[in-house]
Protein backbone atom coordinates (compact mmCIF):
# COMPACT_ATOMS: atom_id res chain seq x y z
CA UNK A 1 0.00 0.00 0.00
CA UNK A 2 2.29 2.26 0.96
CA UNK A 3 5.64 0.69 -1.13
CA UNK A 4 8.18 3.86 -0.87
CA UNK A 5 7.99 3.79 3.37
CA UNK A 6 10.42 1.58 5.66
CA UNK A 7 9.30 -1.58 7.52
CA UNK A 8 9.05 0.28 10.53
CA UNK A 9 5.86 2.10 9.44
CA UNK A 10 5.00 -0.82 7.45
CA UNK A 11 4.81 -2.43 10.92
CA UNK A 12 3.11 0.18 12.51
CA UNK A 13 0.46 0.56 10.11
CA UNK A 14 -0.11 -3.13 10.21
CA UNK A 15 -0.05 -2.53 14.08
CA UNK A 16 -2.92 0.49 13.69
CA UNK A 17 -0.53 2.55 15.09
CA UNK A 18 -0.04 6.43 14.76
CA UNK A 19 2.64 7.80 12.75
CA UNK A 20 4.27 11.04 11.06
CA UNK A 21 1.56 13.13 10.70
CA UNK A 22 -0.34 14.81 7.74
CA UNK A 23 -0.70 18.88 8.17
CA UNK A 24 -4.20 18.27 7.81
CA UNK A 25 -3.90 21.39 5.67
CA UNK A 26 -7.48 19.96 3.26
CA UNK A 27 -9.53 18.72 6.38
CA UNK A 28 -12.50 20.58 7.28
CA UNK A 29 -14.29 21.14 10.27
CA UNK A 30 -17.45 18.29 9.44
CA UNK A 31 -14.83 15.51 8.55
CA UNK A 32 -15.87 12.40 10.33
CA UNK A 33 -14.66 10.32 13.19
CA UNK A 34 -13.45 7.71 10.34
CA UNK A 35 -11.20 10.60 8.68
CA UNK A 36 -9.78 11.63 11.62
CA UNK A 37 -8.97 8.30 12.56
CA UNK A 38 -7.33 7.44 8.50
CA UNK A 39 -5.37 10.95 9.16
CA UNK A 40 -4.29 9.60 12.08
CA UNK A 41 -3.12 6.89 11.32
CA UNK A 42 -1.47 8.32 7.91
CA UNK A 43 -3.40 7.27 5.42
CA UNK A 44 -3.14 10.46 4.16
CA UNK A 45 0.44 11.13 3.95
CA UNK A 46 1.79 14.27 4.46
CA UNK A 47 2.39 17.16 1.89
CA UNK A 48 3.60 19.81 4.08
CA UNK A 49 5.94 19.72 7.36
CA UNK A 50 3.75 21.53 10.00
CA UNK A 51 6.15 24.20 11.52
CA UNK A 52 4.20 24.23 15.04
CA UNK A 53 1.08 22.21 16.31
CA UNK A 54 0.13 20.54 19.34
CA UNK A 55 -0.78 16.43 20.07
CA UNK A 56 -2.61 15.39 22.90
CA UNK A 57 -3.77 12.06 24.71
CA UNK A 58 -6.37 11.55 27.17
CA UNK A 59 -4.74 7.16 28.19
CA UNK A 60 -4.17 4.37 26.93
CA UNK A 61 -5.34 0.62 27.24
CA UNK A 62 -8.38 -1.25 26.12
CA UNK A 63 -10.63 0.37 24.73
CA UNK A 64 -13.04 -1.14 22.37
CA UNK A 65 -15.73 0.22 20.48
CA UNK A 66 -18.48 -2.66 21.38
CA UNK A 67 -17.49 -1.18 25.00
CA UNK A 68 -17.82 2.70 24.44
CA UNK A 69 -21.20 4.13 24.05
CA UNK A 70 -22.05 6.89 21.00
CA UNK A 71 -22.77 9.19 23.26
CA UNK A 72 -19.55 9.01 25.59
CA UNK A 73 -17.26 8.55 22.24
CA UNK A 74 -18.76 11.83 21.16
CA UNK A 75 -18.80 13.32 24.93
CA UNK A 76 -14.93 12.55 24.87
CA UNK A 77 -14.57 13.43 21.43
CA UNK A 78 -15.65 17.24 21.96
CA UNK A 79 -13.33 17.51 25.42
CA UNK A 80 -10.15 16.37 23.13
CA UNK A 81 -11.29 19.04 20.50
CA UNK A 82 -11.76 21.55 23.23
CA UNK A 83 -8.44 20.59 24.49
CA UNK A 84 -6.57 20.67 21.42
CA UNK A 85 -8.48 24.30 20.37
CA UNK A 86 -7.12 25.79 23.34
CA UNK A 87 -3.87 24.85 23.00
CA UNK A 88 -3.89 25.93 19.27
CA UNK A 89 -5.21 29.24 20.82
CA UNK A 90 -2.24 29.59 22.65
CA UNK A 91 0.23 28.96 19.87
CA UNK A 92 -1.99 30.76 16.84
CA UNK A 93 -1.29 34.22 18.90
CA UNK A 94 3.07 33.33 18.96
CA UNK A 95 2.54 31.74 22.91
CA UNK A 96 5.10 29.51 24.08
CA UNK A 97 4.69 25.59 24.22
CA UNK A 98 4.99 25.45 27.55
CA UNK A 99 1.75 28.20 27.56
CA UNK A 100 -0.12 26.03 25.17
CA UNK A 101 0.77 22.90 26.71
CA UNK A 102 -0.74 23.60 30.43
CA UNK A 103 -3.64 25.32 28.33
CA UNK A 104 -4.70 21.54 26.64
CA UNK A 105 -4.00 19.41 30.18
CA UNK A 106 -5.99 22.09 31.84
CA UNK A 107 -9.17 21.16 30.06
CA UNK A 108 -8.08 17.55 30.51
CA UNK A 109 -7.42 17.84 34.10
CA UNK A 110 -11.52 19.32 33.92
CA UNK A 111 -13.30 17.11 32.81
CA UNK A 112 -14.42 13.83 34.40
CA UNK A 113 -13.98 11.61 31.71
CA UNK A 114 -9.83 11.24 32.24
CA UNK A 115 -7.92 10.27 35.10
CA UNK A 116 -6.39 13.43 36.34
CA UNK A 117 -7.88 16.41 37.92
CA UNK A 118 -11.67 16.06 38.21
CA UNK A 119 -11.45 12.56 37.32
CA UNK A 120 -8.91 10.97 38.74
CA UNK A 121 -8.73 7.25 39.75
CA UNK A 122 -8.93 6.28 43.49
CA UNK A 123 -6.41 4.30 45.48
CA UNK A 124 -6.54 1.14 47.11
CA UNK A 125 -7.84 3.22 50.23
CA UNK A 126 -10.69 5.14 48.45
CA UNK A 127 -8.14 8.30 48.45
CA UNK A 128 -7.29 10.25 45.18
CA UNK A 129 -3.54 11.49 44.40
CA UNK A 130 -2.49 12.80 41.44
CA UNK A 131 1.09 13.47 40.10
CA UNK A 132 2.07 15.84 37.50
CA UNK A 133 5.22 16.80 35.38
CA UNK A 134 6.16 20.21 33.01
CA UNK A 135 9.09 20.20 30.81
CA UNK A 136 10.29 23.28 29.04
CA UNK A 137 12.54 21.34 26.29
CA UNK A 138 14.24 24.84 25.24
CA UNK A 139 15.24 25.39 28.59
CA UNK A 140 15.48 21.84 30.23
CA UNK A 141 13.80 23.40 33.04
CA UNK A 142 11.21 21.23 34.50
CA UNK A 143 8.67 20.85 37.71
CA UNK A 144 6.87 17.94 38.88
CA UNK A 145 4.13 17.15 41.89
CA UNK A 146 3.78 13.30 43.23
CA UNK A 147 0.71 12.07 45.59
CA UNK A 148 -1.19 15.61 46.08
CA UNK A 149 -4.91 15.33 47.12
CA UNK A 150 -6.15 18.93 47.15
CA UNK A 151 -5.03 20.59 43.59
CA UNK A 152 -7.49 20.79 41.44
CA UNK A 153 -5.18 21.01 38.51
CA UNK A 154 -1.85 19.48 39.38
CA UNK A 155 -0.28 20.62 35.96
CA UNK A 156 -0.59 24.26 37.45
CA UNK A 157 1.14 23.49 40.89
CA UNK A 158 3.98 21.25 38.62
CA UNK A 159 4.52 24.65 36.37
CA UNK A 160 4.67 26.53 39.51
CA UNK A 161 7.75 23.90 41.11
CA UNK A 162 9.37 24.68 37.83
CA UNK A 163 9.40 28.60 38.29
CA UNK A 164 9.16 29.66 41.35
CA UNK A 165 11.17 26.92 43.24
CA UNK A 166 14.61 25.83 42.91
CA UNK A 167 13.78 22.06 42.45
CA UNK A 168 12.24 20.05 39.98
CA UNK A 169 9.72 17.88 42.21
CA UNK A 170 8.10 18.11 45.37
CA UNK A 171 5.45 15.28 46.79
CA UNK A 172 2.28 15.26 49.13
CA UNK A 173 2.14 17.90 52.05
CA UNK A 174 5.05 19.86 51.18
CA UNK A 175 4.25 20.20 47.54
CA UNK A 176 0.25 21.14 49.10
CA UNK A 177 2.08 23.77 51.54
CA UNK A 178 4.05 25.23 48.37
CA UNK A 179 1.14 25.67 46.12
CA UNK A 180 -0.52 27.85 49.56
CA UNK A 181 2.48 30.04 49.94
CA UNK A 182 2.18 31.01 46.31
CA UNK A 183 -1.44 31.50 46.01
CA UNK A 184 -2.94 28.62 44.81
CA UNK A 185 -5.97 27.45 46.79
CA UNK A 186 -6.14 23.62 47.92
CA UNK A 187 -9.77 22.30 47.47
CA UNK A 188 -11.47 19.42 49.08
CA UNK A 189 -10.91 16.09 48.37
CA UNK A 190 -14.83 15.29 47.95
CA UNK A 191 -13.96 17.51 44.42
CA UNK A 192 -12.09 14.32 43.41
CA UNK A 193 -15.23 12.37 43.95
CA UNK A 194 -17.15 10.76 40.49
CA UNK A 195 -19.41 7.74 40.98
CA UNK A 196 -17.69 5.96 37.27
CA UNK A 197 -14.10 6.43 39.63
CA UNK A 198 -15.41 4.89 42.51
CA UNK A 199 -16.82 1.89 41.20
CA UNK A 200 -13.81 1.39 39.30
CA UNK A 201 -12.16 1.17 42.12
CA UNK A 202 -14.69 -1.37 43.75
CA UNK A 203 -14.67 -3.64 40.80
CA UNK A 204 -10.69 -3.70 41.19
CA UNK A 205 -10.80 -4.53 44.48
CA UNK A 206 -13.18 -7.29 43.95
CA UNK A 207 -10.67 -8.34 41.35
CA UNK A 208 -8.41 -8.89 43.55
CA UNK A 209 -10.24 -9.97 46.23
CA UNK A 210 -11.32 -12.89 43.80
CA UNK A 211 -7.03 -13.32 43.18
CA UNK A 212 -6.18 -13.59 46.55
CA UNK A 213 -9.22 -15.63 47.65
CA UNK A 214 -8.18 -18.33 44.81
CA UNK A 215 -6.64 -21.29 46.31
CA UNK A 216 -3.20 -20.21 46.79
CA UNK A 217 -0.12 -22.15 45.50
CA UNK A 218 1.88 -23.11 48.65
CA UNK A 219 5.16 -20.69 48.98
CA UNK A 220 8.31 -22.13 49.29
CA UNK A 221 9.18 -22.26 52.54
CA UNK A 222 12.48 -20.26 53.25
CA UNK A 223 15.45 -22.63 53.01
CA UNK A 224 16.89 -23.80 56.18
CA UNK A 225 20.68 -22.18 57.10
CA UNK A 226 21.96 -25.73 55.69
CA UNK A 227 19.83 -25.67 52.89
CA UNK A 228 20.92 -21.76 51.78
CA UNK A 229 23.42 -21.36 49.14
CA UNK A 230 26.12 -18.29 49.81
CA UNK A 231 24.95 -15.42 47.40
CA UNK A 232 27.84 -14.01 46.09
CA UNK A 233 26.80 -9.83 46.49
CA UNK A 234 25.85 -8.81 42.78
CA UNK A 235 24.84 -12.07 41.84
CA UNK A 236 21.18 -13.24 41.97
CA UNK A 237 20.32 -16.52 43.65
CA UNK A 238 17.06 -16.47 41.54
CA UNK A 239 17.11 -18.40 38.76
CA UNK A 240 16.56 -16.48 35.49
CA UNK A 241 13.14 -14.38 35.15
CA UNK A 242 10.82 -14.36 31.98
CA UNK A 243 11.22 -10.63 30.59
CA UNK A 244 8.62 -8.08 31.61
CA UNK A 245 8.29 -10.27 35.03
CA UNK A 246 9.66 -9.27 38.60
CA UNK A 247 10.70 -11.93 41.03
CA UNK A 248 8.97 -11.71 44.20
CA UNK A 249 11.20 -11.75 47.16
CA UNK A 250 11.16 -14.85 49.49
CA UNK A 251 8.17 -15.01 51.37
CA UNK A 252 8.59 -14.18 55.38
CA UNK A 253 7.78 -16.60 57.77
CA UNK A 254 3.76 -15.91 58.90
CA UNK A 255 2.86 -14.07 55.62
CA UNK A 256 0.78 -14.88 52.48
CA UNK A 257 3.09 -15.00 49.44
CA UNK A 258 2.03 -12.80 47.05
CA UNK A 259 0.18 -14.11 43.32
CA UNK A 260 2.60 -15.17 40.78
CA UNK A 261 3.59 -12.27 38.19
CA UNK A 262 2.05 -13.11 35.16
CA UNK A 263 4.26 -11.94 32.25
CA UNK A 264 4.06 -8.28 31.81
CA UNK A 265 2.76 -7.48 35.70
CA UNK A 266 5.11 -7.10 38.06
CA UNK A 267 4.54 -8.95 41.55
CA UNK A 268 3.88 -6.65 44.86
CA UNK A 269 6.24 -7.86 47.53
CA UNK A 270 4.59 -9.80 50.47
CA UNK A 271 3.94 -7.76 53.17
CA UNK A 272 6.63 -7.60 56.04
CA UNK A 273 6.26 -10.16 58.88
CA UNK A 274 4.21 -8.30 61.40
CA UNK A 275 3.05 -5.46 59.29
CA UNK A 276 0.46 -4.52 57.27
CA UNK A 277 0.55 -3.84 53.55
CA UNK A 278 -2.08 -0.98 53.34
CA UNK A 279 -1.04 1.54 55.90
CA UNK A 280 -3.30 1.56 58.93
CA UNK A 281 -6.05 3.81 58.65
CA UNK A 282 -6.36 6.77 61.44
CA UNK A 283 -9.81 7.40 62.92
CA UNK A 284 -10.78 10.67 62.10
CA UNK A 285 -8.99 11.78 59.29
CA UNK A 286 -11.99 10.79 56.45
CA UNK A 287 -11.04 11.30 52.71
CA UNK A 288 -14.29 13.62 51.67
CA UNK A 289 -17.29 11.22 51.16
CA UNK A 290 -19.74 12.10 48.53
CA UNK A 291 -22.07 14.13 49.64
CA UNK A 292 -25.02 12.10 49.05
CA UNK A 293 -23.60 8.56 48.85
CA UNK A 294 -23.62 7.78 45.19
CA UNK A 295 -24.11 10.83 43.74
CA UNK A 296 -21.63 13.42 42.69
CA UNK A 297 -20.22 15.43 45.58
CA UNK A 298 -20.38 18.91 46.22
CA UNK A 299 -18.04 21.45 43.47
CA UNK A 300 -14.82 22.19 44.41
CA UNK A 301 -14.09 24.77 47.15
CA UNK A 302 -14.16 27.91 45.28
CA UNK A 303 -10.63 30.11 45.15
CA UNK A 304 -10.33 31.98 47.93
CA UNK A 305 -12.60 30.54 50.39
CA UNK A 306 -12.04 27.94 52.71
CA UNK A 307 -9.74 25.06 51.73
CA UNK A 308 -9.42 21.58 53.42
CA UNK A 309 -6.28 21.03 55.01
CA UNK A 310 -3.53 18.70 53.99
CA UNK A 311 -4.19 15.22 55.57
CA UNK A 312 -1.80 14.43 58.21
CA UNK A 313 1.40 12.87 56.50
CA UNK A 314 1.44 9.13 57.02
CA UNK A 315 -2.36 8.82 58.02
CA UNK A 316 -4.27 7.76 55.02
CA UNK A 317 -7.73 8.43 54.77
CA UNK A 318 -11.00 7.34 55.06
CA UNK A 319 -12.32 5.77 52.25
CA UNK A 320 -15.90 7.29 51.51
CA UNK A 321 -18.32 4.60 51.54
CA UNK A 322 -21.12 4.19 49.37
CA UNK A 323 -23.66 2.20 50.71
CA UNK A 324 -23.74 -1.69 49.38
CA UNK A 325 -20.50 -1.22 48.00
CA UNK A 326 -17.83 -1.72 51.31
CA UNK A 327 -14.21 -0.25 50.32
CA UNK A 328 -11.94 -2.81 51.44
CA UNK A 329 -11.01 -3.54 55.03
CA UNK A 330 -7.33 -2.61 55.45
CA UNK A 331 -4.69 -5.45 55.63
CA UNK A 332 -4.31 -7.39 58.72
CA UNK A 333 -0.82 -7.28 59.95
CA UNK A 334 0.88 -9.71 59.13
CA UNK A 335 -1.80 -11.65 56.14
CA UNK A 336 -2.45 -9.42 53.15
CA UNK A 337 -0.15 -9.27 50.64
CA UNK A 338 -0.31 -6.42 47.92
CA UNK A 339 -2.16 -7.84 44.77
CA UNK A 340 -0.63 -6.11 41.16
CA UNK A 341 -1.84 -2.40 40.48
CA UNK A 342 -5.35 -3.37 38.30
CA UNK A 343 -5.55 -1.18 35.66
CA UNK A 344 -8.35 1.32 35.72
CA UNK A 345 -11.44 -0.43 34.84
CA UNK A 346 -14.38 1.77 33.49
CA UNK A 347 -17.49 0.62 35.21
CA UNK A 348 -19.68 1.98 32.42
CA UNK A 349 -17.58 1.08 29.03
CA UNK A 350 -16.25 -2.56 31.17
CA UNK A 351 -12.44 -1.45 29.39
CA UNK A 352 -9.31 -1.68 31.14
CA UNK A 353 -7.71 1.33 30.41
CA UNK A 354 -5.38 4.13 32.20
CA UNK A 355 -6.87 7.40 31.66
CA UNK A 356 -3.89 9.83 32.03
CA UNK A 357 -3.44 13.18 30.28
CA UNK A 358 -0.69 14.60 28.39
CA UNK A 359 0.52 17.07 26.02
CA UNK A 360 3.35 18.42 23.36
CA UNK A 361 3.91 21.20 21.75
CA UNK A 362 5.84 22.99 18.64
CA UNK A 363 5.36 26.73 19.17
CA UNK A 364 6.23 29.44 16.04
CA UNK A 365 10.06 30.09 17.38
CA UNK A 366 10.57 26.44 17.15
CA UNK A 367 10.60 25.36 21.01
CA UNK A 368 9.25 22.12 22.33
CA UNK A 369 7.66 21.20 25.40
CA UNK A 370 6.00 18.00 27.32
CA UNK A 371 3.28 18.05 30.59
CA UNK A 372 1.48 14.73 32.17
CA UNK A 373 -1.39 15.14 34.61
CA UNK A 374 -2.65 11.69 36.13
CA UNK A 375 -4.70 10.06 38.83
CA UNK A 376 -2.27 7.07 38.44
CA UNK A 377 -3.71 3.87 38.68
CA UNK A 378 -6.95 2.50 40.59
CA UNK A 379 -6.24 0.83 43.37
CA UNK A 380 -2.20 1.65 43.60
CA UNK A 381 -1.39 1.60 47.28
CA UNK A 382 -0.88 4.59 49.04
CA UNK A 383 1.88 6.38 47.99
CA UNK A 384 2.32 4.90 45.19
CA UNK A 385 4.22 7.02 42.31
CA UNK A 386 4.06 6.39 38.04
CA UNK A 387 6.03 7.15 35.52
CA UNK A 388 3.92 10.60 35.29
CA UNK A 389 5.88 12.95 37.05
CA UNK A 390 8.89 10.55 36.44
CA UNK A 391 11.19 13.49 34.20
CA UNK A 392 12.51 11.17 31.29
CA UNK A 393 9.83 8.18 32.35
CA UNK A 394 6.29 9.49 31.49
CA UNK A 395 7.30 13.26 30.73
CA UNK A 396 10.25 14.38 28.95
CA UNK A 397 11.13 18.08 26.26
CA UNK A 398 14.55 18.82 25.23
CA UNK A 399 15.23 21.25 22.16
CA UNK A 400 14.83 18.47 19.67
CA UNK A 401 11.84 15.98 20.86
CA UNK A 402 9.04 16.18 23.49
CA UNK A 403 7.41 12.95 24.69
CA UNK A 404 4.35 12.29 27.03
CA UNK A 405 3.20 9.24 27.95
CA UNK A 406 0.11 7.10 29.36
CA UNK A 407 0.17 3.48 30.28
CA UNK A 408 1.83 1.11 32.93
CA UNK A 409 4.15 3.50 34.91
CA UNK A 410 6.14 1.32 36.38
CA UNK A 411 7.32 -0.06 33.12
CA UNK A 412 7.79 3.35 31.95
CA UNK A 413 9.89 3.99 34.76
CA UNK A 414 12.04 1.25 34.71
CA UNK A 415 12.97 1.61 30.90
CA UNK A 416 12.88 5.26 31.00
CA UNK A 417 10.97 5.49 27.87
CA UNK A 418 10.16 9.58 27.15
CA UNK A 419 14.21 10.12 27.96
CA UNK A 420 14.92 6.46 26.05
CA UNK A 421 13.22 7.91 22.58
CA UNK A 422 14.87 11.41 22.61
CA UNK A 423 18.23 9.50 22.96
CA UNK A 424 17.78 7.45 20.06
CA UNK A 425 16.70 10.80 18.14
CA UNK A 426 20.04 12.40 19.91
CA UNK A 427 22.46 9.68 19.84
CA UNK A 428 21.11 7.71 16.85
CA UNK A 429 20.18 10.38 14.73
CA UNK A 430 16.60 8.20 13.97
CA UNK A 431 13.27 10.08 13.17
CA UNK A 432 11.35 10.64 16.06
CA UNK A 433 8.56 8.34 14.84
CA UNK A 434 11.36 5.21 14.43
CA UNK A 435 12.03 5.64 17.74
CA UNK A 436 9.33 6.25 19.54
CA UNK A 437 7.49 3.14 17.60
CA UNK A 438 10.78 1.13 18.27
CA UNK A 439 10.66 1.83 22.39
CA UNK A 440 6.53 1.10 22.47
CA UNK A 441 6.54 -1.77 20.11
CA UNK A 442 9.62 -3.32 20.78
CA UNK A 443 11.01 -2.13 23.73
CA UNK A 444 8.27 -2.01 26.14
CA UNK A 445 6.54 -4.87 24.51
CA UNK A 446 9.23 -7.17 25.28
CA UNK A 447 9.22 -5.92 28.15
CA UNK A 448 5.62 -6.78 29.04
CA UNK A 449 4.42 -2.87 29.63
CA UNK A 450 1.46 -1.61 27.92
CA UNK A 451 0.72 1.73 27.14
CA UNK A 452 1.96 4.54 24.64
CA UNK A 453 3.13 7.60 24.31
CA UNK A 454 2.96 11.23 22.09
CA UNK A 455 5.86 12.82 20.89
CA UNK A 456 6.86 15.44 18.83
CA UNK A 457 10.25 16.73 16.98
CA UNK A 458 11.57 20.37 15.97
CA UNK A 459 10.61 20.03 12.55
CA UNK A 460 7.02 19.41 13.24
CA UNK A 461 6.76 15.86 13.17
CA UNK A 462 4.26 13.61 15.18
CA UNK A 463 4.33 10.30 16.26
CA UNK A 464 2.00 8.48 18.88
CA UNK A 465 2.23 4.69 18.97
CA UNK A 466 0.63 2.58 21.53
CA UNK A 467 0.77 -0.75 22.06
CA UNK A 468 -2.45 -1.30 23.63
CA UNK A 469 -6.21 -1.53 21.68
CA UNK A 470 -6.94 2.38 21.47
CA UNK A 471 -5.66 5.42 23.03
CA UNK A 472 -7.14 8.72 23.00
CA UNK A 473 -5.48 11.36 20.71
CA UNK A 474 -5.66 14.07 18.97
CA UNK A 475 -3.76 16.75 16.80
CA UNK A 476 -3.86 20.33 16.06
CA UNK A 477 -1.60 22.29 13.83
CA UNK A 478 -1.06 26.06 12.23
CA UNK A 479 -4.62 25.50 10.05
CA UNK A 480 -6.66 25.31 13.26
CA UNK A 481 -8.35 21.90 12.11
CA UNK A 482 -8.43 19.90 15.62
CA UNK A 483 -8.06 15.77 14.61
CA UNK A 484 -8.98 13.11 17.04
CA UNK A 485 -8.86 9.89 17.80
CA UNK A 486 -9.10 6.66 19.85
CA UNK A 487 -9.37 3.14 18.34
CA UNK A 488 -6.46 1.41 15.80
CA UNK A 489 -8.72 0.88 13.51
CA UNK A 490 -10.95 3.46 11.35
N1 LIG B 1 1.09 6.09 33.59
C1 LIG B 1 0.15 6.33 34.65
C2 LIG B 1 0.67 5.74 35.92
O1 LIG B 1 1.21 4.66 35.89
C3 LIG B 1 -1.18 5.74 34.38
C4 LIG B 1 -1.81 6.15 33.08
O2 LIG B 1 -1.11 6.39 32.11
O3 LIG B 1 -3.03 6.27 33.04
O4 LIG B 1 0.48 6.34 36.96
Amino acid sequence: MFPSFSPWLHRSLLAGTALLLAPLGCATSTQSAARDEAILRMDAPPQVKPKWGLVIHGGAGVISRENLSPEREAAMRAVLTQALQAGHAVLAKGGKSLDAVTAAIHVLEDSPYFNAGKGAVFNHDGVNELDAAVMDGKTRAAGAVAGVRHIQNPIDLARLVMEKSPHVMMVGDGAEAFAQSQGMPLVDAKYFYTEERWQGLQRALAEEKAKTAQPATPATPPATPEQQQPVTPGTPAAPPMTPGTQAAPPVAPGTQAAPPATPGKQAAPPAAPGTSATPPVTPGTPAAPPATPGKQSAPPTAPGTQAAPPAKPGTPATPPTTPGTPAAPPAKPGTQAAAPLTPGVDPITGDHKFGTVGAVALDQEGHLAAGTSTGGMTNKRFGRVGDSPIIGAGTYADERCAVSATGHGEFFIRYTVARDICARVEYQDLPLPEAANFVIHDVLVKAGGEGGVIAMDREGHVAMPFNSSGMYRGYIGEDGTPTVAIFQQP
